[in-house]
């Protein structure tokens, strides 16, 4: 959603003539809000953030609070409504989600102060913050265990007409420092994006006009931006202010294109953070085909990171998630997004998992100190844009104390596999003093804002406590005051107390109140208020002491903010090896958590090289598995071989044909899913895995429903069939599950048919392709490379009996009759479908008839039911009882009549 189109202030509020009549908070407000016209503008006023005009309508609706109006504004009511300060974050979730970006408006002087410059002026007011999707930091706006991404989109400049178009994008997450950029094609962005799942995505407003993507930047939460952010000239020198530095090429060579979608990003995210520079990391270059490319249909489909409805149990991340940190989960989430394609680093990533797996030691101590560990690179990015409390503080400490205990533990184990070898380097970088500080400095119990003080532990600095104590003595000197008035006056329920409005007071029942007020009392005490119950005096006493109090509590809060500042600035100042001690125990964490998960689920190390095998041996889903555990069935684990045969230049296709229900879908996607595990570095589910490293991998189901998108679910499943086969070369893992089921069966069996012999003899991919059409099982005659596999059923007593066991072979038959009668259909409509059944078999089993019978929609075949035999018996007893020669004309006539009403009573 985007409301930068939408002009909300009166073009004459703003004008000269205009603002004669506008009060002047209207006058600034309407000044604030046309210097960020593109924001929902929170105004705060008092103990609120206040919105008018457009804002207001926008915000009741979507947060469901209520409309009301405040004045008038050029003779009209203006509409108004508000969220309470202390709900604010509450409200502003909701917003950020649902597309808004705002703007915080807050008072930048005291308000006395605004009154000492006269009646008619207005506190000063400036926006303090954008908010906006792909700028958070704040955990109360974040999914600890997700990353949230800012992504920028650049398109090159077309050197042809009919070129295809090439892209860039940048993609950075503050709350973590993340920050990288990568060239791609237009198929290449899609799948790129899908794997990234931004929060918000950056591009200039041309582009977002453009017809090749504009319908599918629709989709995404996109916010279009002016040209100068995208503006390639400066790109470089942008880039290279941000860091500080003379020029970016200490990070490596980047495209024009790379360096402009970088810049873009970096700028916006000043102007979001209003001049602030969140602590990123130099933006690294993926280069094209370093992981697995997979699209967004296939990531849906195969459920990785959500299952289709959306929510994320139920995917196989919430299956192999045993990360104990958040940003393991969120590094976990990053990999299984993006598996590696170079067997060697996939074997440094298994080398880790492999020696947590064999050392329970380790693992147990990692694990242990991990769970202890907080989220430091959050609370990192929140310090360094001054947006840190304390608990930020503890956590860098408590992060950094887990990172020294398991480097330590690590540096005693002699062979180090070398992912791990550098996460223990990083671990120790953090200098030592920054810990030290944080330990000595920081109280136990620490309130979540620093202008709550408290947080400084006593006997960490003099001064402070020489002021507190001062405040503390005046707190004690104030009850003395209260046993002293009580006994001076004889009124025993006298108290003192203290609220925001007068400050300390004396309170007495209204009964006491004239004894205060009358001679001799009067003279110490002096009448404040008197509500209905109690009278409040203060005296010259109680109001000097509350002056020292107040002071000392003023000063004891000004010292502890000046040793927050100091702590803060020590942990600014290595915010970078700080950083990369958090990444390393985001890697540890991963994998460890991998390692347990092998060891609970009984997962093997797979063996990735760069052949063009894929053999499976006792191959599990990895989510139906768990999911069947729960139930207490067991899963049937099959074997798998799509390697080249013997002398053969490319992979195999499997044909697997079997009845509903038998495990075709599930088979076909466990191997996807090994594959996917064992590339992102983790151990699989099967017996044993031979891996030849896959580029890309395709997953489509046949008429999958897309309703959302208003489009035919045969046109979406010919779309999604059409990429392959235009995509799919010989590294590629494609798995088609009833493809061509959306049409009529003739068509769909020559579409099924046709696109098998491409990707056999164009594509030459690796392959699975499940299938109700058993003609296809016929293609493996001329075929060479394809493989007929089935899943067992048994039948017995007329039902059938599921195995889940994949076999060599082809279905004789589909037992949709048996299926059907599982699932209940009535008695009457099976008994009557296996007639029609065993009718159509036995006139010509060759003919293209029994397709029809094995494919046809179950109630395309039952055609009317004949008239059920006591209907019949009746008439033909009445026919039976007639002799027609008996009958004269007029008889026969009338018996004719009786018949055809008996007939109709039927
Ligand atoms: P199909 O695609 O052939 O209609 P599915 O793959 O959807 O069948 O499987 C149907 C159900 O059978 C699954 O939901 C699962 O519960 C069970 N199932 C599938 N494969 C296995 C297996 N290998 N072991 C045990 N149960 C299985
Ligand atoms: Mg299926």
């Amino acid at each position: 959603m985007n409301i930068s189109d939408r002009n909300i202030v009166p073009e004459s509020a703003v004008s000269p003539e205009g603002s004669a009549a506008v009060t002047p908070m209207m006058k600034q407000y309407l000044e604030i809000k046309a210097a960020n016209p593109d924001c929902l503008l929170f105004y705060r006023m008092g103990d609120f953030y206040e919105l008018f005009f457009e804002d207001a309508e926008i915000a009741s609706r979507a947060l469901g609070i209520v409309l009301t109006k405040r004045g008038k504004h050029q003779g009209a009511d203006i509409p108004m409504c508000g969220v309470p300060i202390h709900r604010s974050d509450d409200y502003l979730h909701r917003l950020i989600a649902a597309g808004f970006r705002v703007a915080v408006c807050e008072q930048t002087e005291d308000p006395a102060d605004a009154k000492k410059s006269g009646a008619k002026s207005v506190v000063q007011r400036d926006v303090t913050r954008l908010i906006t999707a792909g700028t958070l930091t704040e955990d109360s706006l974040l999914d600890a265990r997700r990353n949230n991404y800012l992504v920028a989109l650049v398109r090159a400049k077309a050197s042809a007409p009919d070129a295809p178009s090439l892209f860039a994008l940048a993609c950075i997450d503050i709350s973590t420092a993340e920050f990288r950029v990568m060239e791609c094609d237009r198929l290449g962005l899609a799948a790129e994006i899908a794997r990234i799942e931004p929060g918000e995505i950056i591009v200039s407003d041309a582009l977002y006009g453009d017809p090749e993507i504009a319908g599918w930047l629709r989709e995404l939460p996109v916010t279009p931006l002016t040209r100068d952010v995208f503006d390639g000239a400066t790109a470089e020198r942008r880039l290279a202010a941000y860091f500080a530095v003379a020029t970016t090429e200490a990070f490596g060579t980047f495209s024009r294109l790379e360096l402009t979608a970088a810049a873009a990003c970096v700028t916006y995210v000043e102007r979001t953070q209003l001049g602030a520079r969140p602590p990123l990391s130099p933006p690294t270059r993926e280069a094209v085909g370093a992981s697995l490319m997979i699209d967004a249909a296939t990531r849906a489909n195969l459920e990785l990171m959500r299952m289709l409805a959306g929510e994320r149990r139920g995917a196989l991340i919430g299956a192999i998630d045993r990360t104990v940190t958040a940003a393991g989960a969120r590094l976990l989430g990053q990999r299984l997004a993006a598996p590696l394609t170079d067997p060697d680093m996939i074997a440094k990533r298994l080398d880790a998992v492999a020696l947590f797996v064999a050392d329970g030691l380790t693992r147990g101590e990692a694990r242990a100190q991990l769970g202890a560990a907080p989220d430091l690179a959050r609370s990192l990015s929140r310090l360094v844009l001054a947006r840190g409390g304390p608990r930020d503080l503890a956590a860098v400490r408590d992060g950094l104390a887990a990172a020294a205990e398991l480097a330590r533990r690590l540096h005693q184990i002699a062979a180090l596999p070398e992912e791990m070898a550098m996460a223990a380097q990083a671990l120790v970088e953090p200098p030592i003093e920054v810990r030290a500080a944080l330990a000595a400095a920081l109280g136990d119990d620490l309130p979540y804002m620093k202008r709550d003080g408290g947080f400084v532990r006593a006997g960490y600095d003099a001064p402070l406590d020489e002021t507190r104590s001062l405040r503390d003595e005046s707190r004690r000197v104030v009850a003395a005051l209260q046993a002293r008035y009580a006994e001076e006056t004889g009124v025993r329920a006298l108290k003192v107390r203290h609220n925001n409005v007068l400050g300390y007071f004396i309170e007495v029942t209204a009964q006491h109140g004239e004894k205060l007020t009358a001679a001799p009392l009067n003279a110490t005490f002096i009448h404040r208020q008197t509500l209905a119950g109690q009278v409040r005096f203060t005296t010259t006493e109680l109001a000097a002491l509350e002056t020292k109090i107040a002071s000392a509590a003023d000063r004891a809060l000004g010292m502890e903010l000046d040793i927050f500042e100091r702590l803060a600035s020590l942990v600014t100042e290595a915010a970078e090896p700080i950083k990369r001690a958090a990444q390393a125990l985001a890697a540890l964490d991963v994998s460890s958590a991998l390692a347990s998960l092998a060891l609970e689920r009984d997962y093997v190390r797979p063996d990735v090289d760069r052949s063009l095998d894929f053999c499976i041996e006792g191959g599990r889903h990895p989510v139906v598995e768990q999911a069947l555990q729960k139930d207490g069935g067991p899963f049937v684990a099959n074997d798998c071989d799509l390697s080249p045969p013997q002398g053969a230049g490319a992979g195999r296709i499997y044909v697997v044909t079997g009845p509903n229900m038998a495990g075709k879908s599930t088979f076909l996607r466990q191997n996807a899913l090994i594959a996917v595990l064992a590339q992102m570095g983790s151990f699989v589910p099967a017996r044993r895995a031979r891996i030849g490293v896959i580029d890309r991998l395709f997953s489509r189901v046949g008429a999958a429903d897309d309703l959302a998108r208003g489009r035919s679910t045969f046109m979406v499943e010919m779309v999604e069939t059409a990429a392959i086969l235009n995509q799919a070369g010989e590294r590629a893992l494609v798995i088609l599950d009833e493809i061509g089921r959306g049409t009529a069966t003739f068509d769909g069996l020559s579409i099924a048919w046709a696109a098998i012999e491409h990707l056999h003899e164009t594509n030459r991919c690796r392959g699975i392709f499940a299938t109700h059409f058993h003609e296809l099982t016929a293609l493996s005659a001329k075929l060479a490379r394809l493989h007929n596999a089935t899943v067992r059923v048994k039948e017995w007593h007329g039902d059938v009996v599921f195995l889940h066991e994949v076999v060599a072979g082809a279905a004789d038959r589909s037992y949709g009759i048996q299926v059907a009668k599982l699932a209940g259909l009535p008695t009457a409509v099976i008994e009557r479908a296996r007639l029609v059944l065993a009718q159509l078999e036995s006139v010509d089993r060759t003919s293209p008839a029994r397709t029809l019978i094995d494919d046809l929609p179950l109630f395309a075949a039952t055609r009317a039911a004949p008239a059920k035999a006591s209907e019949r018996d009746a008439l033909a007893e009445a026919l039976a009882a007639l002799n027609p020669d008996d009958l004269s004309p007029k008889e026969a006539l009338e018996a004719l009549y009786a018949l055809k009403l008996k007939a109709k009573q039927n």
